[in-house]
């Protein structure tokens, strides 16, 4: 099969030719119908920080269509479409119990999507309700981060809600914080590119402040006061400042930005606040299992955030591209898309 290598931190993917993939005990091999790009795959293969394996294959934001299933699997057959959280773990400790892989001592990432084919647990495979396409249960990975975390904020029916960042799992954001009635809910980031996408996904304003030194009061003169929730969705350094700087005493500060670097925020200012301070991590599959039901039940407002699809041969090109400022939001790989 064909699929997109990561070499070396600060190197472009690499088109490979690699074995097709076969199932192992409880695991089922996929024919990739769709993979977005995440700002992971970008943070992770610049040298900032954390960085994959070299030789691996990337791409966790997956669905396709199962072509092989392996020895013990009892629920999934060939030619069911899934959706899969792209990590597993034993099956059997209190974490996995309760969806959450992420926490088992035996923990594996399964990513492996940038590819024709690519292997996934049962365990964690979600089966695709008929009215969703591939390209839609490829967005359930990354608005199950967003709706983990804005459950985990405990958000409120009528909370004034600020999201800094409209990339898309602040736009996932906005979207989850709309549906459990939330509200005012301002979204604010670097430029303007976004503000029809956070109004489409439930925003009631957008705003872009001269500095970050003017983001409270231009938040607040938004929300009507200060917000109880600030969703930090950008993962740069000062992000989690200037949310703690806008947030109400006592309100919540939800952190799914993913930062690499090391950061700085004063202290003190929570302190006088008693700020909540959280930071999200993936999602149960309950909640993966959840934003595909939301989806099959017509609330496609989430589609709007895929701006591209692309072919494997352009996706080490686009990666790169994508460092820097675009147009684009949520690019999808097609690994099956003719080259051109
Ligand atoms: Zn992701
Ligand atoms: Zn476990």
């Amino acid at each position: 099969m064909r699929a997109a290598v990561f070499k070396a931190a600060g190197q472009p993917l690499v088109i490979e030719q690699r074995p097709d993939p076969t199932p192992g005990a409880g695991e089922v091999v996929l024919k990739v119908g769709r993979c977005g790009i995440c700002g992971t795959d970008l943070s992770m293969s610049d040298g900032s920080g954390q960085t994959f394996e070299p030789n691996s294959i990337v791409g966790h934001e997956f669905a396709g269509e199962i072509v092989a299933v392996g020895p013990g699997v009892e629920r999934l057959r060939v030619g069911d479409r899934i959706a899969a959280m792209p990590f597993t773990g034993c099956g059997k400790c209190a974490a996995c119990l309760t969806g959450r892989p992420n926490f088992c001592a035996q923990f594996r990432g399964m990513p492996g999507a940038f590819a024709e084919y690519t292997t996934t647990a049962e365990r964690v495979a979600v089966k695709l309700p008929k009215s969703l396409s591939l390209a839609d249960g490829a967005l359930v990975e990354p608005l199950a981060v967003s709706l983990h975390g804005v459950a985990l904020a405990g958000l409120r029916p009528g909370d004034r809600v600020l999201v800094i960042g409209a990339g898309p799992i602040g736009l996932g954001a906005i979207f989850w914080a709309r549906s459990l009635g939330a509200g005012p809910i301002v979204a604010t980031a670097s430029s303007r590119q976004r503000e029809s996408l956070a109004v489409q996904m439930g925003a009631d304003a957008f705003v872009l402040p001269a500095s970050a030194n003017e983001l409270p009061e231009a938040a607040i003169a938004a929300l009507g006061g200060m917000p109880d929730v600030v969703v930090e969705a950008v993962g740069k350094p000062d992000m989690i400042g200037r949310a703690v700087n806008c947030v109400r005493p006592a309100g919540t500060v939800m952190v799914l930005g993913f930062c690499a670097r090391p950061d700085s925020f004063v202290p003190a200012v929570a302190v006088w606040k008693e700020v909540r301070l959280l930071f999200g991590m993936t999602y149960s599959l309950g909640e993966f299992e959840h934003v595909a039901r939301v989806l099959d039940r017509g609330h496609l407002e989430p589609r709007a955030m895929i701006t591209d699809t692309i072919g494997l041969d352009a996706l080490p090109g686009m990666l790169e591209a994508l460092r820097h400022r675009t147009h684009q939001c949520k690019v999808m790989v097609d690994p099956w898309s003719a080259p051109h």
